[in-house]
Parts: C-alpha cells; sequence; structure tokens
C-alpha cells in the first residue's frame, strides 16, 4: 500500500509541474474603459491588462478570473483571437462565491520576466449576492448588511476583489470556512500587486456623482447623455478599488471631505464637527497627516462601514458625536501613520481609537472600549489557556506573532492591547516621539520599531516584544497568591501582593490595594510562569487586593481579587 501511496506522489509531483499555476503573473497594468447602468444593473469593461511572468520557466497558460455574474465577450492578444475555456471556479474572494475563470492558452510562451499585453471585453450584471456568507450559516439579514455590494437603481456601490471580482484578478480558490484564508488570499494579491497601475475611465447614465478611492482624473470621452468619470490607482499600494454612483454633494471641511446624499447635510455637518474636533490630538500622537480623510456614504443606516484606503464607506445618520469622534480617530490615524507592517498600521489605528475614548470619559471608558473586544482574542489563544490539552487533534492552532498576523482578532485587537500595555510602561512621551520617528521605508526588519522605542525608553523590553509580538504565547492568566498587611505607625498600612501568572505571556499589570475610601496602585512585571511581590501603602484599612485593571488582555478577569484579613487588634 505503501508503494502504491508512494507511486502516485511521483505522478502527482510529476503531474503538478504542468498544473495550472494562477500565480505565475503579476498583474503590473489595468487600463478599462467601464460604463455602469444601475437601471439594468449592468456592468461592461473593455481595455487591457498587462501581465508579467514572474516565474523561472516560460509560461504559455494564463489565467483570468472575473465574478461569475459577469461573462468574458473577448480576449484577444496582439490582435489576434486567443484561445481560451472557460469555466466556474469555487471561490469566497468574491461574494458570489464563484468565479468565471477563463484559461488561455497563449501562441507563443511568456518567458520570464518578460509581459504581455492582453485586449479583453466582458460584462453582465453585478445583483446583491451574499450566497458565500449565508451558506455558511451567517444570518439572510447580517449577510446582506456585510456582502452590500450591487449596481442597482437605489443604490451603486462596488468593491474589488475580496468583495466582487469586477476587474480580472487570477488567485487561488479560498473559502469562508478556512479560518483567515480569504482573507490571507486577497492580502496576497494585494501586496503583490501594490506596486501596479490601474486606470479606470467609467461613464454611466445621468447626473449622478461617481465617488472612487482612487486619484480622480479627467474623462477622456464624454459619450452624449452619459456622466463619465476617470479614475487612477498608481500604484495601486494595498488600497482594493471600490466605487459608489449616486447623488452625493461634498462637504469639505479639513481635515475632511464628506460625500454625502441628499437631505443628510445635518449629518454630514455632526461628521465634519466631530474630526475636526479630534484631528489635532491624534496628530500630536502620529504625526501630520500625510493624506486626506474621505468619507462616502452608504445609503442604508444598517449596512456595514468598510475601509478602503483614505477612504470609509459608512451610514452617516444615527451615530452620537462621540462615537463618531471614535470612529474618525481610526481614520485619522491611518491619514498620519502608515505602515507596511498590519500589527502597526491597523493596532495603532485602532490604539487611537481607545486614545479618543480616553480623552472623553477617562481610563475607565477606554478599558471598558477595548474590553468589549477582547472575547474573540481570548478565544483565538484559548490553545495556550493554563492546562488546555494537547493540540494534536482539531482544526490547527489559530495562533499567530503579531509581526505576521494575518487574523483580524491579532492585528486589530491584540495589537491594540499591545500598544496600550506599552503606553503604560513607557509613557506617552516615549511612545509619541518613537511612533513619530517611524519610517515605513526603514521598516526592514521585525526589530525596529524595538529599536526606535529602546532610543526614547532605557529599560529592557526585549522580553515584551518577545511574549507579544515576535512570538504568539497566548495571553497572561494573573491570580493573587497572597496579600500581606502590615500596620505601620501611627496609622498606616502596607500591603504585600504576590501575584502569579500562570499563562506563557509575560506582562506589566497595575496591581491595586482598596478600601472604602479609595485605593492604591503601582505596577508589578510578572514574566510568564513566575510570581512577582510589591509592596502597597495605604493610609486606611486596606480591605481587598485586585491584579489588572483590564489594561492587559487575559484570560480570566474573574479570579482577580482576594479579601484582605486585618488582625482585629493592632500589634
Ligand atoms: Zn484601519
Amino acid at each position: 500500500m505503501k508503494k502504491i501511496l508512494c507511486a502516485l506522489c511521483v505522478l502527482c509531483g510529476f503531474h503538478s509541474a504542468f498544473a495550472l499555476d494562477r500565480q505565475a503573473f503579476t498583474f503590473t497594468d489595468y487600463d478599462l474603459r467601464i460604463k455602469v447602468t444601475p437601471a439594468t444593473q449592468s456592468f461592461e469593461a473593455e481595455g487591457k491588462v498587462s501581465l508579467r511572468n514572474d516565474t523561472a520557466l516560460p509560461q504559455r497558460n494564463l489565467v483570468l478570473q472575473i465574478s461569475i455574474t459577469l461573462a468574458w465577450n473577448s480576449i484577444t492578444v496582439a490582435g489576434k483571437p486567443v484561445q481560451y475555456l472557460t469555466e466556474s471556479y469555487a471561490s469566497d474572494v468574491d461574494h458570489t462565491g464563484a468565479l468565471s475563470e477563463a484559461v488561455l492558452t497563449l501562441p507563443q510562451p511568456v518567458l520570464p520576466q518578460a509581459t504581455v499585453e492582453i485586449e479583453l471585453s466582458y460584462s453582465g450584471k453585478i445583483p446583491p449576492d451574499s450566497t458565500r456568507l449565508t451558506r455558511i450559516g451567517v444570518p439572510a439579514k447580517r449577510a446582506a448588511n456585510s456582502d452590500w455590494d450591487r449596481i442597482s437603481e437605489s443604490f451603486t456601490g462596488v468593491r474589488g476583489v475580496g468583495h466582487v471580482a469586477w476587474y480580472p484578478v487570477a488567485t487561488e480558490a479560498a473559502s469562508l470556512s478556512e479560518g483567515d484564508q480569504v482573507f490571507a488570499s486577497v492580502m496576497a494579491w494585494k501586496e503583490r500587486q501594490s506596486r501596479s497601475r490601474m486606470r479606470l475611465s467609467f461613464c454611466w447614465p445621468g447626473e449622478a456623482q461617481l465617488v472612487a478611492n482612487g486619484q480622480n482624473a479627467a474623462a477622456a470621452m464624454q459619450p452624449a447623455g452619459l456622466s463619465c468619470q476617470a479614475v487612477q490607482y498608481e500604484p495601486l499600494g494595498t488600497v482594493v478599488p471600490a466605487f459608489v454612483i449616486g447623488s452625493y454633494r461634498a462637504l469639505n471641511q479639513p481635515p475632511m471631505t464628506i460625500q454625502y446624499l441628499a437631505g443628510h447635510e445635518s449629518y454630514a455637518r455632526t461628521w465634519a464637527t466631530a474630526g475636526e474636533k479630534i484631528a489635532p490630538f491624534v496628530a500630536q500622537w502620529f504625526g501630520p497627516r500625510k493624506r486626506p480623510v474621505q468619507i462616502v456614504e452608504l445609503p442604508d443606516r444598517n449596512l456595514y462601514p468598510y475601509e478602503g484606503g483614505s477612504v470609509l464607506f459608512t451610514p452617516l445618520p444615527g451615530g452620537e458625536e462621540k462615537d463618531i469622534q471614535v470612529v474618525l480617530a481610526h481614520q485619522l490615524a491611518h491619514a498620519s501613520f502608515q505602515s507596511p507592517r498590519l500589527w502597526m498600521d491597523e493596532g495603532l489605528a485602532h490604539f487611537a481609537q481607545a486614545l479618543v475614548r480616553e480623552q472623553q470619559g477617562g481610563r475607565t471608558a477606554a478599558l471598558a472600549y477595548m474590553d468589549e473586544r477582547l472575547p474573540p482574542l481570548q478565544e483565538a489563544e484559548k490553545e495556550f489557556l493554563p492546562g488546555a490539552s494537547g493540540k494534536a487533534s482539531g482544526p490547527p492552532p489559530r495562533g499567530q506573532s503579531l509581526i505576521n498576523a494575518t487574523d483580524e482578532v491579532f492585528f486589530r485587537t491584540k495589537a491594540m492591547f499591545v500598544w496600550w500595555m506599552l503606553r503604560d510602561m513607557v509613557g506617552d512621551d516615549a511612545l509619541e516621539r518613537a511612533i513619530r520617528a517611524y519610517r515605513p521605508d526603514q521598516d526592514k526588519d521585525a526589530s525596529y520599531f524595538q529599536r526606535l522605542l529602546g532610543d526614547q525608553f532605557h529599560r529592557d523590553l526585549e522580553w515584551f516584544f518577545d511574549d507579544w509580538v515576535y512570538r504568539d504565547r497566548g495571553l497572561p492568566e494573573f491570580h493573587i497568591a497572597a496579600a500581606y498587611p502590615r500596620k505601620l505607625i501611627p496609622e498606616d498600612w502596607s500591603v504585600t501582593v504576590t501575584v502569579e501568572n500562570s499563562g506563557s505571556a509575560g506582562a506589566e499589570v497595575p496591581v491595586a490595594v482598596r478600601a472604602a475610601q479609595g485605593e492604591e496602585r503601582k505596577r508589578l512585571e510578572v514574566r510568564a510562569h513566575e510570581k512577582a511581590a510589591v509592596r502597597i501603602p495605604i493610609p486606611v484599612v486596606p480591605e481587598q487586593a485586585v491584579v489588572n485593571d483590564g489594561s492587559v488582555p487575559e484570560f480570566d478577569m474573574n479570579n482577580n481579587s482576594v479579601e484582605i484579613k486585618t488582625p482585629q487588634t493592632s500589634q
């Protein structure tokens, strides 16, 4: 049996050398003319795409994928029709869960590093579709509010790969039921095409406006009865091209431009005011803005916001100004600070939100804001739970080091906590200075930011970066091993609190001794699987010792306090 299997392996290996390599080419240049007709939901595209062979072998086959609701009309190379087969290819990088894949057989192989230009035309409809979500059990309404992409009379809004393949791509199949496979696949696609450029020329009937997340350019043509707008992405960077068409008006109020729908001017003003108020605070932390912040209204208040490059697509009505400030803190942080590392880029934008929450309601409000986001992180890290049983069976561990994380719960939530802990450890000034000294083009190795911070703050942080950033060691798990009170002369007490961390990640954590009249706090470094003690003086009779105010994410916050027993008679 073993022999047969091995023989099969050899055959498979042999075969795969000739199998379709969907990642062989990089799409270096898009030049598409697009006509969108909301009344009929139709989408028509024609133009050119250039692809470069990035493998070491000549390539004769080439893959082009578009959403399954679109169909290929023609594909030519140098004006000559080229042989191709089209098939449905299941993948959740499109909202329908399927792509219309054309596999081309080129007349000549494309040599390594050579580029081939393909002329193509495709068309169809882009109706709303949330099949990929409903089939994994997401309730229909939530699925529809999340996958809101469509061309329709009432609303036209379409995001690119990861939502709708409205421009040709080539990706390996990815399924939403396989962890973060879809996200990782889209990330890999974006990274690969980040230096590529895309020029789009949109036309649509009527007077409505088109807003996209690229650079506007003058449209080359303006056919009668159509409105046209050219948009460029040079380079694409990590942006997923997205556009909306509607009766938009613009409110320009630095640092933001808000595209709002008719009748919603007052909402737009609330957003503009909110942004204006917090912009100086965010700039103080993250530096001067390097790009504008653009807000584009989504027409239904139930639709989920979407962050696409410098544009936030979001419903405008309904929010209180304070909550809008928290939302905008994220966008403003992105406008000031950019990094190719997600845990920095997104993590700091989420950290900015917690900082604004703290400005509004103090540390308690900020910790409550972060705590709401904690349960999915505890779930993702549970394989590190002290006493967790073997990991031989079941799905593969989800653990990811922050530095390489592609799962949102890590590079958003865990990163937010890590930035907060660092700030608690080094102080605002040192962290602000390190953040502002950061240069994305100099971020060549994993420890770059740790060095920047080390320049500002002269204490060993290696252990912290090891436990939280460079590796995934789960979360700490604190409890109070002992709390010994001692009466001093005349009225004061001192309590020696011993904290045990049974988790595999160390942290510096606040420890408090409480009494009815108030509390005293100190910070204590408790490394993984270790105990540490701190003496906390308090001028009244101590009643309770508590570890962790919620600023350190841990597995269980319910075993963090003990009552302090003081002798009835003083010695
Ligand atoms: Zn973001």
